[in-house]
């Protein structure tokens, strides 16, 4: 494969060859932030309703990570005790030690989170169906991974655009053109929405019906898009989903804002609804070197998945409910999908959701598949990350499942080191 040979001469070979296959599970702890203080405020009212005054330092935190960046334990019956009384409490605390691929403290930065996933975001100009999950409960700093800020605070999505024009503007030197369209779309309440189609969020907001379309969905706010899936070809699809191209950074700013606005046009409270949907941000490579007659086609997929959290009973009444079954249908049948893929099941039930049959092929030979869980480090918050680390448990079995096929192929596999060799020789002689 000459895009094998490419990739050896960045040294980037072995290290791809490495994640083929895997599902990773990374997770990440956020710094505890002043509205952590407000709820804790709140949460600890005296009897006379005067308020704990506390500093940030009080806010007592249930996450602990270690040093060695692979485990993490959590104070899970720590709730609502001050910083001096979890200490007092240690003794007695339920503590959970948890150990993932990597584990970024609150004091982990962006750059040092899109470090370590930058080689996983490059393998899509390999061909491959990649897919970076953001998983966990509202306020846990999904969107701040995903989007982020302005300036070092920007977030996986940009950071990723910015290295893979980069990468392509490399390989041009070397032959390769590539066409980079980027698509964003969002699930809510299983109907799939083009957040790029400024005709799609006012639709969304009139709620108009979904005749004429091919899989349509039975919900009434908005028409949503269909997915195909191709078996021959192992390609999901959405016809009719806005792509543009990215040819400069500054397009994926724009691409940003107008899903942005987007998701505010069909709601009147963007918040609300943005927690409880998912947005798939796709980037869709193709890459020709006519010299060589080679095609590449990849995709990376970056997913900000809703919250995680159950919602009270009592706020889960007519559309909300609705909402929070669908929520949790989806988000319990991504979990479903793991399950399956860890049993080495032959039936996994990604048709069961929108999100899983659109994402289908990077679970599958060709794809690759991350899994990025926040937690918020407050003891407010122990239940939840708990129930987000145990999910992030289930997923990293899938790993060690595969990885002993992995095992397999690699030793039977000499073949990748031989063509390492041969791109070392290739690349001596370029
Ligand atoms: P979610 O998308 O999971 O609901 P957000 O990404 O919106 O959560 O994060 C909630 C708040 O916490 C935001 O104000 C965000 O800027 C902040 N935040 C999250 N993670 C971090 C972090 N690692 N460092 C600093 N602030 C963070
Ligand atoms: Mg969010």
């Amino acid at each position: 494969d000459v895009y094998e040979l490419q990739m050896t001469r960045r040294g980037l070979h072995n290290k791809i060859q490495d994640m083929r296959g895997a599902i990773r599970v990374y997770v990440r702890v956020r710094p505890v932030l002043s509205g952590d203080l407000e709820a804790e405020e709140k949460a600890s009212l005296k009897g006379d309703g005067e308020a704990l005054r506390m500093a940030m330092d009080d806010v007592p935190t249930a996450v602990r990570c270690s040093v060695d960046g692979e485990t993490l334990e959590l104070c899970a019956n720590t709730t609502r005790l001050t910083k001096a009384a979890v200490a007092a409490e240690n003794a007695k605390a339920e503590r959970r030690a948890f150990k993932f691929d990597t584990v970024f403290g609150p004091s982990a930065t962006q750059q040092d989170v899109f470090d370590d996933v930058s080689m996983f975001v490059q393998s899509a100009l390999d061909g491959f169906q990649v897919c970076l999950f953001s998983y966990g409960q509202t306020g846990s700093g999904k969107t701040h991974t995903m989007q982020g800020g302005a300036g070092d605070g920007r977030g996986l999505i940009p950071r990723s655009v910015e290295q893979i024009l980069k990468t392509t503007r490399e390989m041009r030197r070397q032959g390769w053109v590539y066409t980079l369209e980027a698509s964003f779309l969002e699930i809510y309440n299983e109907t799939v929405r083009d957040l790029l189609d400024p005709a799609a969020g006012s639709a969304a907001k009139a709620s108009f019906s979904s005749a004429g379309s091919s899989s349509s969905s039975s919900s009434s706010s908005g028409r949503s898009l269909p997915i195909h899936f191709d078996a021959k070809t192992g390609q999901a699809d959405v016809p009719g989903l806005t792509k543009r191209p990215v040819d400069c950074t500054s397009a994926i700013d724009d691409v940003l804002s107008t899903a942005a606005a987007s998701r505010s046009v069909a709601s009147t409270s963007m918040n609300a609804v943005s927690s409880r949907s998912h947005s798939v941000f796709t980037l869709h490579i193709r890459g020709e070197n006519s010299h060589k007659g080679v095609v590449v086609r990849g995709k990376l997929n970056l997913c900000d998945l809703a919250g995680s959290e159950r919602l009270a009973r009592s706020q889960a009444e007519g559309s909300r409910l609705r909402e929070t079954q669908s929520i949790n249908k989806s988000l319990s049948n991504l979990a479903d999908v793991f399950t399956s893929l860890a049993k080495n099941s032959s039936h996994v039930p990604f048709r069961n959701s929108k999100l899983t049959h659109l994402l289908q092929p990077c679970f599958r030979g060709d794809g690759k598949t991350l899994m990025l869980v926040s937690l918020s480090p407050t003891t407010a918050s122990a239940h939840e990350s708990l129930c987000s680390l145990r999910f992030a448990s289930q997923v990293a079995t899938v790993q060690s499942a595969r990885s002993t096929v992995r095992g397999r192929t690699a030793a039977a596999g000499a073949g990748a080191g031989s063509s390492t060799l041969r791109g070392i020789r290739l690349n001596s002689s370029m």
